[in-house]
This record gives C-alpha cells, structure tokens and sequence, in this order.
C-alpha cells in the first residue's frame, strides 16, 4: 500500500521524518510520500531537506520515500509558479490543498491547481463537474481521504469521478500516529463513498503509478 499524502514536524505533524517513515512502513506500506504545508515563505526551507532525507533513507532499502509538498492556501493566482518552483527546488510530488468545505480556502484553488497540472487536487470538496473533466484531462489525480473533515465531500468527489472517470487517489493526510489507515480497512473507505472494490483496487494502481513515476525520474 502506498499514501501520497502525510506531514511531518516540518509543518504541523507530529513526527520527524524518520519516525512518520517508520511507522508506515510497520504499518506495512511500501511507499509514502511526505508533503508537508508550503507557502511562499517556506517551500525554499522544506523542500530541500525533504529531498535529502528522501535520498538518505531510501538508500537503506524497505520503505520508499517520495519528497513532496502540499500548497496550502495559496492565493488561486499565485499557485502555477509555486507548482513550478517546488519541482524546481526537487519536489517529485506536488499536491494542492483544495477546497475543502471544513476550511476557507480561497474559491479558484481547485481550478488553479488543475490547470497548473499539480499532480493530486487534494480533497477537493464540491469540485465542479467541469473542474473533474479538466482534471482528467490534464492527468491531475483527485484525493479521496481518510481525514476528518475533509472526508465530508468523498461522496461527491468520488460520484463526479466516477461519471468522469477522472483518476483518484486514496490517501490519509495523516499529522500523528493515529492518522496512519490500517491497510486491511482502508477499501472502507472507498466503499464508503459509493465505489466499488474494483474501484480501489483501480486507486491502487494509480498510486503505484505515481509512485513509479517519482522514483524514476530524473532530478
Ligand atoms: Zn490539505
Ligand atoms: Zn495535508
């Protein structure tokens, strides 16, 4: 199993890298990412040691790391540059936290954030019609998540998507221990929202995917 979605104490998790590493990989995933909440005033900080990390600990075998970000209310217009700048300073994952009906993240962030080619559109919450077609179009996955909250809008997400066959991706958000999913219940998840098993097992592989496309490209 894989989450392409989790922070560290290089924002608001609880963990430092190693140990939010560690516990997914007893959990018995194979891969995560770490996309911690950047802004203008941060990615520059992050990113790098991010990427140092990743390169140290997946010289190690087990667990694959993948270094990423999470642009997190980033006024609409000023998203595709820093889209741009955090795969410029080695980001091989970023995500654009969308619009979510639990926070007042500014209208336009989904939009943007697709048109910007991120590579997920996390919790996107009542994401258009139009805005999934784009989505699909452009190859950005939208997030189903197991977080409170945010999951409020998984039924939606997951009904346009489906209609659309847009791609989608299942991940935690996880901030502390607690957050990290057991692998056996996750497909509980997707049910949840009105998948299908087939439907899961399809997001499985899309992070498969993603994940082979991290670790094979070039810096
Ligand atoms: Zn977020
Ligand atoms: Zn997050």
């Amino acid at each position: 199993m894989i989450d392409l979605h989790t922070h560290s104490l290089f924002s608001d998790g609880e963990l430092v890298p190693a140990e939010l590493t560690r516990r997914f990989e007893a959990a018995g995933y194979r891969a995560l990412a770490i996309t911690d909440h950047g802004d203008q005033s941060n990615i520059d900080l992050i990113i790098p040691r991010i990427v140092a990390f990743c390169e140290e600990i997946n010289r190690h075998g087990g667990i694959k790391v993948i270094p990423g970000i999470e642009l997190t209310h980033i006024p609409p217009d000023a998203i595709p540059a820093l889209v741009n700048r955090s795969r410029k300073l080695g980001a091989k994952l970023v995500v654009v936290h969308g619009e979510t009906i639990v926070e007042p993240v500014a209208p336009g962030t989904n939009r943007m954030a697709i048109d910007a080619s991120a590579d997920i559109l996390a919790h996107p919450g009542l994401i258009t019609e139009e805005e999934v077609l784009s989505a699909k179009a452009n190859a950005v996955f939208l997030e189903l998540t197991s977080r409170k909250g945010h999951s409020l809008t998984n039924g939606h997400v997951a009904r346009l998507a489906q209609k659309a066959k847009a791609p989608l991706v299942l991940n935690s958000d996880a901030h502390a221990p607690g957050d990290i999913w057991p692998i056996a219940r996750l497909h509980e998840i997707v049910v949840g929202a009105g998948l299908t098993e087939d439907a899961y097992q399809t997001m499985i592989k899309n992070a498969e995917q993603i994940v082979e496309r991290c670790l094979t490209s070039r810096k």
